[in-house]
């Protein structure tokens, strides 16, 4: 086989970024090729579903998320019939998950009503990889994920989390994954719990583009700051921290299931 057509292979992991979100969707997309950034773009509606998928059908680095935000389920909960019909074509399911923040805690109940009714659904179809939001609500997200019987066959990576150290512990004894981003790095509460984590259950994500820096929207590239900061808290080179990254990404999507389309 001639070298040049084999697979490349990616340098970066951005593990939830919002590329539809951009103003230029088509071309974020193709900067994420050159740089070769593995990108989960996650989505927060499902209605996004079917436009992500024909832009990135072709992409070697980036996969789409089918999901419906808990921010969105109080004008969108009915959605979930949609999610649900999408579901058996989607290996990566996000962004989903609870948030009991004070602007989204109303609409707590029928949170808890779409995700549960998500993680029963992956879990019964196995072979899911799930990108989960967990604002002030990490103890209710663990619990719902004991009870689905989801980690049984599926793999769930807790983005931004912002639980306790406790929380964090027994969620890395399910065998849950962490995505780490630039933002949550600037607390120094998080970034002892980062520092505190197996650094074989890290991901980086950027969350853009509503993570900012110097007030612009943040890029899938831009994840080398976070793997920079997770190099300094782990006491190990640049080099070290990006080929962990890497690896962990290459267990999470060969564990249980066929290798990534
Ligand atoms: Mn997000």
């Amino acid at each position: 086989m001639n070298p040049a057509q084999q697979k490349p292979s990616p340098r970066w992991v951005d593990f939830h970024c919002h590329l539809d979100l951009y103003p230029d969707h088509e071309a974020i997309i193709a900067e994420c090729e050159l740089a070769r950034v593995a990108t989960l773009a996650v989505t927060t509606t499902p209605k996004a579903w079917q436009r992500n998928c024909e832009l990135t059908m072709n992409s070697p680095f980036v996969r789409v998320g089918l999901g419906l935000h808990p921010q969105l389920v109080s004008e969108r909960e009915g959605e979930v019939a949609l999610l649900e019909r999408y579901l058996p074509s989607a290996r990566y399911v996000g962004e989903i998950g609870l948030d009991a923040g004070p602007r989204f805690y109303r609409s707590f109940e029928a949170q808890e009503r779409v995700f549960t009714r998500i993680l029963y659904a992956c879990a019964e179809q196995g072979n899911k990889i799930l990108s989960i939001h967990s604002v002030r609500a990490a103890a209710k997200v663990l619990v719902h994920l004991e009870k689905s019987n989801l980690l049984e066959n599926s793999q769930a990576i807790l983005h931004w989390f912002t639980g306790t150290v406790a929380e964090a512990r027994r969620a890395a004894e399910l065998g849950c994954y962490f995505s780490v981003n630039e933002e949550m790095l600037r607390s120094a509460k998080h970034r002892k719990l980062i520092g505190s984590l197996p650094l074989n259950r890290l991901l980086t994500e950027t969350d853009g583009p509503f993570v900012q820096s110097k007030g612009t929207a943040v890029h899938p590239w831009d994840v080398h700051r976070a793997v920079h900061e997770i190099a300094l808290l782990h006491s190990i080179s640049d080099e070290a921290a990006a080929s962990a990254i890497l690896s962990n990404l290459k267990s999470l999507v060969t564990t249980g299931g066929p290798a990534l389309r």
